[in-house]
């Protein structure tokens, strides 16, 4: 049988099999890699009865070579089966007549887990497949929690180490605290001075150093990244889209082969593009509602089909999704058209001029697929005051961002068709935020997790209990110039 093999959106790239397409992580063209094999058609039926495990072990085998499935079973077994995340992984709650799929029960209480609980895996999979004895060095730039994310997935991975970089002046008080008190024997957390962008940009720089290559070279040490355009960071996500699907046929709220819609709170777009896999092969979704916040340059791409970076930035309160360059969104405008020359020119429009428009064809499909909204601070804040009202739900304001742009959608389409929002957060990781939508009182966000708890009796998340009081272990802050010197440092001691 022909290997499965992965390309860019953008063409030049030589074919990368799945290992290749994880550790190499971003086309050598700057492009993205998605599959260029026909993703099989999944028989609904033979996964209707699966535990998390079994249905991730079916979907995600789709995707790598035939003859590894079992070793695939082991891995999603270590990231889902094994304790990190409650016995149904993904639960599916009730808010009013919308069903919630709770993505955030992994072990720092984000999103971000469902795919790094299992990418540190992929990573020392793929080097042993491929015969490699290197060890890998994560580096990461974080604006809040994707950091955290990693560092629990990677945390005592054998063969990997992992060294985070946040920017002092750009997280939260609870995700700081949640980073700086990671323990385990091969992370590391390290403060710059500076912004998000400082951070980020040095951390690219050392990716790019000929100094850090050749000592790399030297130690036998492979440098990696864990962000959300590596291939393993989406395949992950697939999963649950068929499963918080089946759990609804399971829970007869749905029959099997009924079309359903998904609502998404989105910023990179790299859950959503999941959900389109998922589409793809032959899961039932009717429609894909993309939530913005105020930084809404997506709902203006699948209102318009012009993507128009040249605008003001803004920080909100659903911080995980303020971007403007959302790098997801070139895989799906690949799926859509095919044609790799077109992405290429419109990804060189968008560097030249930060604006390209789709053509007709592909926003036709477009049209087809989404619908999207967004909303301002004060109508999340106001959705999750209602919402809880209502239903008794609590949202996140992330979640929140969803749900108005859903009832939104609903209110303005008349679609009853039923509707999955993914939860992207607990209310616990904003819990200032929430419990001022709750009760209108401004709290610290520790005294404002305690406060909301008493008030809702919503249960805290364990990865957020006590965090107050969890001892620093990290406690390096240096400047952005340093840092290349520090990983050089770093690998020097391996
Ligand atoms: C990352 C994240 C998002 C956005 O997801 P994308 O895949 O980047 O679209 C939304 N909400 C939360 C809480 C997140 O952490």
């Amino acid at each position: 049988m022909k290997e499965k093999m992965y390309l860019s959106t953008r063409g030049d790239q030589k074919p990368l099999n799945f290992y290749e397409a994880i550790l190499q992580g971003i086309g050598s063209d700057g492009g993205l890699l998605v599959p260029e094999f026909d993703v099989d058609q999944k028989d609904l039926k033979a996964l209707l009865h699966m535990n998390y495990v079994d249905m991730a072990t079916e979907i995600i085998s789709t995707f790598t070579p035939d003859d590894v499935k079992e070793d695939i079973r082991k891995l999603c077994q270590k990231a889902y089966g094994d304790g990190l995340f409650p016995k149904d992984v993904v639960p599916v709650e009730k808010a009013g007549d919308v069903y919630v799929a709770e993505l955030f029960q992994g072990p720092t209480a984000a999103f971000k887990d469902m795919a790094l609980s299992l990418l540190p895996h992929f990573m020392t999979f793929s080097l042993k497949q491929k015969g490699e004895n290197r060890e890998v060095m994560i580096l990461a730039a974080t604006s809040g929690d994707t950091g955290k994310a990693a560092l629990e997935g990677f945390k005592d991975v054998k063969g990997t180490c992992i060294k985070v970089f946040y920017p002092i002046d750009g997280v939260s008080p609870i995700q700081k605290q949640q980073m700086i008190t990671q323990t385990g024997d091969n992370v590391d957390v390290i403060g710059i001075r500076g912004n998000f962008d400082d951070a980020q940009t040095a951390v690219k720089k050392a990716f790019n150093s000929q100094e850090l290559k050749d000592l790399c070279h030297q130690h036998n040490v492979f440098l990696s990244s864990a962000n959300s355009i590596n291939i393993g960071r989406l395949i992950p996500q697939i999963v649950y889209y068929f499963y918080s699907y089946l759990t609804l046929v399971n829970q007869k709220e749905i029959k099997l082969g009924d079309e359903i819609n998904f609502t998404i709170p989105s910023g990179n777009f790299g859950n959503c593009l999941a959900g389109y896999i998922a589409k793809n092969m032959g899961l039932p979704i009717q429609k894909f509602i993309i939530a913005s916040n105020k930084n809404n340059i997506l709902t203006d791409f699948f209102q318009t089909g012009q993507y128009d970076a040249n605008r003001e930035f803004y920080k909100t309160n659903a911080p995980a999704m303020d971007i403007l360059v959302s790098s997801n969104l070139e895989r799906l405008v690949y799926f859509l058209c095919q044609d790799a020359s077109k992405v290429n020119s419109y990804m060189q429009q968008l560097n030249e001029t930060g604006v390209y428009k789709v053509d007709n064809d592909i926003f036709a499909k477009v049209q087809e697929n989404f619908a999207a909204g967004w909303l301002n601070e004060t109508n999340v804040l106001d959705t999750i005051g209602s919402c809880y009202k209502e239903t008794g739900y609590l949202l996140d304001t992330h979640t929140a961002v969803g749900y108005g742009v859903y009832k939104e959608y609903q209110k303005q389409t008349n679609d009853q068709t039923k509707t999955i929002l993914l939860s992207t957060a607990s209310p616990y990781k904003f819990p200032s935020s929430v419990y001022q939508a709750v009760t209108g009182g401004i709290l610290d966000e520790y005294e404002a997790i305690d406060a909301l708890n008493e008030k809702t009796k919503v249960a805290i998340p364990t990865p957020l209990q006590g965090i107050k009081d969890r001892e620093v272990l990290h406690k390096k802050v240096i400047d952005k110039e340093t840092i290349i010197d520090f990983i050089g440092d770093q690998i020097k001691e391996l």
